[in-house]
C-alpha cells in the first residue's frame, strides 16, 4: 500500500507496475521515471507550476557538488538516530530529492525499514528525484493539499519550502517529528554584499506553532568555496534574490570568478503532540 491516497476521493491507492489506483478506480499513471502526478488539474494554478526546469538544474548541478552536504548529514544522522524502526518519512517540498536520499540511505545504514514519499509542485524536481531515489514514492503535489492520510506520517521534513502547518499537523502521527530548516542570519552573507549595497541579516526565528512541541534547534554553519563563475550562478539561481537584485548586484556576481561564503541553517525540530 502506497502512503499516498487519491487526491480526488481521499481513499487509500494501490500501487501497480504502471499506476496508482483508489477504490473508486482513479487511476493515476507513473511516468516512466517512477513519479505520479497527483496534482488535481484545478489546483494547477500555472501551465507549469513551482520551480521551473533551469532553477532545477541549477539547483541539482549545485547541490551534485555538495557544498550543502553539512546539512544533509546532520538532517540524515538525526533522523536515522530517532526515527522509528518502520517510520513513514515525508519529504514535504523535496525537490530533486537530494536531502531524501541522505536519510533514506541512512535510515538503511542503521537497520531501519523506512517507508519514504516525496513530494513537490515542481514537475520537473520531481521527475529528477525519482530517476535519483528508486526506494521512494514521488509525487507532482501540493504542499496545502498532501495525498497523505490523517496521522500517517512519523517524520515530516521541510526544507526551504512554504509552511503549511495544517496540512503537517493534520498528517502527522501523535509524536511525529516535524523538521523545518530555514536559513541563518548570515547565511550566503558574502553573496549578500555583493549583491546589495546594503544587504540585510535573515531574521532569527524560533517560533512556537500551536499543537507542536519545540524540541530543539540544531545549527549547521560552514564555509564554503565555489571554486567557479557557474557555480555561482547556479547558487544564485536558487536562491530567492533571483527575482529581487537590481542588474548592477547581478553584474558584480557575474564579474566573480570564485566566491567564499557562508552557509548556515537552523534545523528547527518540533513533536506533534
Ligand atoms: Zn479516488
Amino acid at each position: 500500500m502506497s502512503l499516498f491516497i487519491c487526491p480526488l476521493c481521499r481513499g487509500a491507492l494501490q500501487e501497480n507496475a504502471r499506476s496508482y489506483v483508489c477504490g473508486q478506480n482513479h487511476v493515476f499513471d507513473i511516468a516512466s521515471e517512477g513519479y505520479v502526478n497527483l496534482l488535481p488539474v484545478n489546483r494547477k494554478h500555472a501551465k507549469q507550476p513551482g520551480d521551473d526546469r533551469n532553477m532545477v538544474r541549477a539547483r541539482n548541478r549545485f547541490l551534485s557538488q555538495d557544498f550543502y552536504s553539512p546539512l544533509r548529514d546532520a538532517l540524515s544522522a538525526r533522523i536515522a538516530q530517532t526515527a522509528p524502526e518502520a517510520a513513514a518519512f515525508l519529504d514535504c517540498g523535496c525537490g530533486e530529492g537530494y536531502y531524501s536520499s541522505g536519510i533514506v540511505e541512512a535510515l538503511a545504514a542503521a537497520g531501519k525499514a523506512p517507508r519514504a514519499a516525496g513530494i513537490d509542485i515542481s514537475k520537473s524536481a520531481v521527475r529528477l528525484a525519482a530517476k535519483r531515489l528508486k526506494t521512494v514514492e514521488f509525487a507532482v503535489a501540493s504542499c496545502y493539499h498532501l495525498p497523505l492520510m490523517e496521522e500517517s506520517v512519523d517524520v515530516l521534513l521541510n526544507c526551504f519550502s512554504p509552511l503549511a502547518l495544517e496540512e503537517f499537523r493534520r498528517v502527522l502521527k501523535p509524536g511525529g517529528v516535524f523538521y523545518y530548516v530555514v536559513p541563518a542570519p548570515k547565511h550566503l552573507w558574502e553573496m549578500k554584499e555583493t549583491l546589495y549595497d546594503a544587504p540585510y541579516e535573515n531574521p532569527q526565528v524560533s517560533p512556537e506553532y500551536d499543537g507542536f512541541a519545540r524540541a530543539e534547534t540544531v545549527s549547521v554553519t560552514r564555509r564554503v568555496l565555489l571554486p567557479s563563475q557557474e557555480s555561482i550562478s547556479d547558487l544564485f539561481t536558487m536562491t530567492p534574490y533571483l527575482w529581487k537584485t537590481l542588474r548592477a548586484g547581478v553584474e558584480r556576481l557575474k564579474a566573480l570568478r570564485s566566491l567564499e561564503v557562508e552557509t548556515s541553517f537552523d534545523i528547527h525540530v518540533y513533536q506533534k503532540k
